[in-house]
């Protein structure tokens, strides 16, 4: 497991990037929009064509400092502040239209060097009206200044200088950050549940989003792929009449990972579906669909592996992990939780048996792990890798309608008949039979 702790962080469960948002807003806007922030209504997006836009990106270091120097078509307000665990530099700025590879401050794209400060940087939308720029830092460094310039020639630079400190500055300098995002921090708002629905409502929840890419391999992006597998999903349950369909995001913007998890709860959801698609660096000829439920301790190191990098989307982000430390008494959930768990792995175990009929699944395709987007106590939640990005016959197939439509169908079926049983069967426990050893693939049929 990934990250410890996740069990008994329920009930408080606040959308995270809302309030991160409202915080970090408060840096940056006037002290007339304080109130609008508070409230929650999020800044307006402005006309793509009235944002500022970043049409290139220059990183230059030494051993002690820094610069990383955008081009932009005009001046910007930026916040920067540090973070720690892991340690980076974030930037903040109003809605940027970033006209610029996002690869670009990968790690494998920058310039090696053996003792820089910066390890690789990304930016992107943080959600409508505010972007963001992340510096993942190789050593301790300040920020010197994060401000705009005019170049001269008529050109804006956004210029974030840094230089090496020592590790005890940098803690300082975390704290206060962190001090100050705890003094603007609003309360956070208990769960408000919608009135029940009359049918059931599922809730699909494309991963990743804005600045958080997900995986990227053969020039498919996760993020991209998985909105588009959600969209035709929606659409094939709507049209049965049998469901309410949410999706937690229907554009590339970015939802933390308890935000998700807020909004299946709230929306009463009888099912949530995250959907995901996952790369193997190494190993191109590992491919197949898996289905992963939520549990304390991993089935196996894949599924922790994956568990671990799917969890890290928030810290991609920019969040600080210390955020979402609430902790309730666990007990009263019990019941419901264990409850909660056995149809989720009813669900997962149908979906494994229709995706089976028509698409290729992992050799090991149930497996469960800590996945942070999975821990409502009162949702049954699944969370389904497509495929492997890396490997060359997944890749085609998410990247084609055809397959979208064939594969989303396959789940469109399994939620029909999980719906249709649900009610007959009951489920009395939280064993799942279909957790099987490695390479040991269920049996049953639907
Ligand atoms: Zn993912």
């Amino acid at each position: 497991m990934a990250k410890g702790g996740y069990s008994r962080n329920i009930a408080g469960a606040s959308g995270t990037l809302a309030l991160a948002a409202g915080k970090l807003a408060l840096v940056l806007v006037p002290l007339t929009l304080m109130c609008t922030v508070l409230q929650g209504s999020s800044l307006r997006a402005e006309a793509a064509d009235t944002l500022p836009v970043a049409s290139s990106a220059r990183l230059e270091q030494g051993a002690d400092q820094a610069t990383l120097t955008f081009e932009l078509s005009g001046p910007v307000q930026a916040t920067a502040f540090v973070l720690g665990d892991p340690d980076r530099v974030i930037v903040d700025l109003p809605q940027t239209n970033f006209a610029l590879d996002p690869e670009i401050g990968k790690p494998e794209n920058l310039e090696p060097r053996k003792n820089g400060l910066v390890a690789s940087f990304r930016y992107g939308q943080l959600e409508p009206g505010r972007s963001r720029i992340v510096i993942d830092l190789a050593a301790s460094a300040k920020v010197l200044r994060a401000g705009c310039e005019n170049g001269g020639d008529g050109k804006t630079r956004l210029v974030v200088e840094l230089s090496r400190t020592d590790k005890a500055s940098f803690r300082t300098a975390v704290q206060a950050a962190r001090a100050r995002l705890a003094e603007l921090a609003q309360p956070k708002k208990p769960i408000e549940r919608e009135p029940a629905s009359a049918l059931p409502v599922i809730v699909l929840d494309p991963g990743h989003g804005g600045i958080d890419r997900g995986a990227r391999a053969r020039g498919v992006v996760e993020k991209e792929v998985v909105l588009e597998f959600a969209k035709v999903l929606a659409a094939k349950l709507e049209a049965t009449g049998h469901f309410k369909i949410v999706l937690t995001r229907e554009d590339d913007r970015f939802l933390s990972l308890s935000e998700r998890v807020r909004i299946g709860r709230e929306r009463n959801a009888a099912l949530f579906i995250s959907i995901h698609a996952d790369t193997l660096s190494r190993v191109a000829k590992v491919s197949g669909a898996t289905i992963y439920t939520l549990s304390d301790r991993a089935s196996d190191r894949e599924a922790a592996r994956v568990a671990a990098k799917e969890n890290q989307s928030d810290i991609v982000a920019g969040l600080d992990p210390s955020e979402d430390n609430d902790d309730v008494a666990g007990i009263l959930f019990d019941l419901t939780r264990r409850e909660t768990r056995a149809y989720s792995h009813m669900f997962a175990h149908t979906l494994v048996n229709y995706w089976r009929v028509a698409e290729r699944l992992n050799k090991n395709p149930r497996r469960s792990a800590g996945f942070l987007v999975l821990k409502a106590p009162d949702v049954p939640s699944v969370l389904l890798e497509l495929g492997y990005l890396s490997n060359g016959a997944d890749s085609l197939a998410l990247n084609s309608p055809d397959w979208r439509d064939q594969a989303s169908g396959q789940v469109a079926q399994a939620i029909g008949a999980f719906f249709a049983s649900r009610e007959r069967n009951r489920p009395m426990t939280t064993a799942d039979p279909d957790l099987a050893p490695a390479g040991k693939i269920p049996s049953s049929k639907p």
